[in-house]
């Protein structure tokens, strides 16, 4: 019997893969995603949606290596079952290159991608600016066809969805027992956390089925990461800047970059181009509080702040966002539970 009402509010990557882990993992609930902007126009959809990992400064190693292994493994499913091409994840190979050696060599993630090694100084030779590269296979997440994935999921599990801004907290404390925040970029105002901020990213979708290899220049910001319907090319990393229509000086800047790279795409023509709003903060924030609403104390587990690594960290840190919510069963009063 479902009788612990909880709101997971978010239909990003992340609302969307804690909504389904607890409404699968916990039938006790009734779960409902509250939403202002569903896909396709969610910050996720606009994501390159490569499977890769950066160092967050104030979450144990260990914590991020299981975050991001859990979701290598689970992408990794994706795309050798049949639902690989409705979810839009499919294996990609490639490279990252350095104009400098970075000073670890071997980053955490290197054993949980497949084949990880440094490129040899003949693969080296086209990239005459660079000095080291990493060759290894990981994977791609097309967004635009997850997030209804996940939702087709996260229905057959029994969840609900609601269009709905929601502008605080406290609206929701009469009909639910336990509230998820991931709200993104919008928890710097449902929950006024300063931390966050605005990340503004754009890309060009690009018609050139010959790409079959990713490439991702780490210091310059640029990549090429061929995907299942399109190549996407980026990027920009504008730090505090709120605009989300197209630049044109940014496109002209990427194509260029890119082209560098990949001279063929010079050759290719661009399909379309989207902006987006990462959601920056320091490390992604995943935790519960209790907050006082309205007379009582009402459990609010936090999944946000995921910046630049929100695909490739989604599946992880929703297993977190689980368990808190399960910690949270304990402690709300029994009478939810009969
Ligand atoms: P969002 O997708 O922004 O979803 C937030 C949800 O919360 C939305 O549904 C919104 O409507 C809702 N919401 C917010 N406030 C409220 C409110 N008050 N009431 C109701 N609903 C609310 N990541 C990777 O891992 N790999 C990549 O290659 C990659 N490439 C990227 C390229 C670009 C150009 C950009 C912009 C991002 C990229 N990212 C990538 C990062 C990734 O897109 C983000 O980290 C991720 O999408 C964040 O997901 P989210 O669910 O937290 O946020």
């Amino acid at each position: 019997m479902k009788t612990v009402r909880v709101a997971v509010v978010g239909a990003g990557v992340i609302g969307f893969s804690t909504a389904v882990r607890i409404a699968e993992a916990l039938p006790i609930c009734s779960v409902t995603l509250l939403a202002e902007k569903f896909s396709p126009d969610t910050t996720s959809d606009v994501a390159a949606g490569i499977v890769l990992a950066q160092e967050f400064p104030d979450i144990p190693l260990e914590r991020q290596r299981r975050w991001f292994k859990d979701g290598f493994d689970h992408f990794f499913a994706i795309a050798h079952s049949e639902d690989a091409p409705e979810a839009g994840i499919m294996m990609c190979s490639g490279c990252q290159i350095f104009r400098e050696a970075p000073a670890n060599m071997k980053p955490y993630w290197s054993d949980i991608v497949i084949g990880y090694r440094p490129m040899t100084d003949r693969e080296l030779k086209r990239f005459p600016n660079h000095k080291f590269g990493q060759a290894f296979t990981t994977l791609k997440c097309e967004c635009s066809s997850y997030l209804p994935w996940l939702e087709k999921r996260f229905r057959k599990a029994g969840g609900r969805v609601e269009q709905r801004r929601v502008n605080s907290l406290q609206e929701l404390s009469n009909d639910f027992d336990i509230i998820v925040n991931c709200t993104g970029l919008g928890s710097k105002t449902l929950v006024g956390d300063d931390q966050v901020q605005p990340i503004r990213g754009q890309v060009l979708k690009m018609d050139a089925p010959w790409l079959k290899h990713f490439i991702r220049d780490v210091d310059g910001m640029t990549y090429i990461y061929p995907g299942i319907h399109s190549v996407t090319i980026g990027g920009t990393r504008q730090v505090e800047d709120m605009r989300l229509h197209v630049d044109e000086g940014d496109s002209r800047s990427i194509l260029e970059r890119c082209s560098r790279l990949e001279p063929s795409l010079r050759k290719a023509k661009v399909l379309y181009q989207s902006v987006g709003l990462r959601p920056g903060r320091r490390s992604p924030r995943v935790e519960r509080e209790l907050v006082q609403m309205g007379g009582r104390q009402v459990p609010v587990v936090h999944n946000y702040g995921h910046g630049g690594w929100g695909v490739s960290f989604s599946w992880g840190t929703s297993m977190d966002a689980l368990e808190l919510v399960r910690q949270c069963l304990q402690e709300i009063p029994l009478q939810a539970k009969l």
